[in-house]
Order: structure tokens, then C-alpha cells, then sequence
């Protein structure tokens, strides 16, 4: 049951002919700093920042683990999910594409 929470909250279904895949996200390090997150009414201690460009400042907000938006933390990266279509066909469709290929 925990088991299908915790799922729920990562793998939402992605929708027909996509998938999800997760990339690193270049806006956010990876640190607290020492900082609190920022989040309203959240004491927990920071865990990344993201980058608020902010004109030739740069503004870094601090987030704790449980409020990444829906990223996480894996290999010292801040990585998010990103939805992705569908490029490779899956093997059983892949056999209306070998009359295009014979062309070379
Ligand atoms: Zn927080």
C-alpha cells in the first residue's frame, strides 16, 4: 500500500504514443547552503536551489526535497521528468516501416 502511493507520486500514465523521461535540469543545483526551504509555512532544511534569473543577478531560491516540483536528486543532479513521444517503434509495428527503408 505504501508501495503504491510512493508509485503513484513518481509514474503518472503518460498519455498514448508518450513516455516520460528524466533529464538534468540545468536551473537547479544541487545544495542547501544551510538555508530553509522557502516554501510557505515548510521548516524542513534545503536540499537544492533553483536559479530565478533575475536581470544580471542570479537568485537562488532554496527548496527542500519535498518541494522539488516533481524533480529529484540522483548522481548530485537535480533531474525532472520531461514527457517524451514516442520514437521507436515497439517491434510488432515496426514492420510498415521496411518498405520505406528499401529505397537506398
Ligand atoms: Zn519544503
Amino acid at each position: 500500500m505504501t508501495d503504491a502511493a510512493a508509485r503513484k507520486e513518481v509514474i503518472d500514465e503518460a498519455p498514448e504514443g508518450y513516455h516520460y523521461e528524466w533529464c538534468v535540469d540545468e536551473s537547479w543545483r544541487i545544495g542547501g547552503n544551510g538555508r530553509k526551504c522557502r516554501m510557505l509555512r515548510c521548516q524542513n532544511q534545503a536540499v537544492a536551489a533553483f536559479d530565478r534569473k533575475h536581470g544580471k543577478f542570479r537568485v537562488w531560491w532554496h527548496y527542500c526535497e519535498s518541494h522539488l516540483y516533481g524533480r529529484k536528486i540522483q548522481d548530485g543532479k537535480v533531474i525532472q521528468r520531461i514527457l517524451v513521444e514516442d520514437s521507436s517503434p515497439s517491434p510488432d509495428a515496426d514492420s510498415t516501416k521496411g518498405t520505406l527503408n528499401e529505397r537506398t
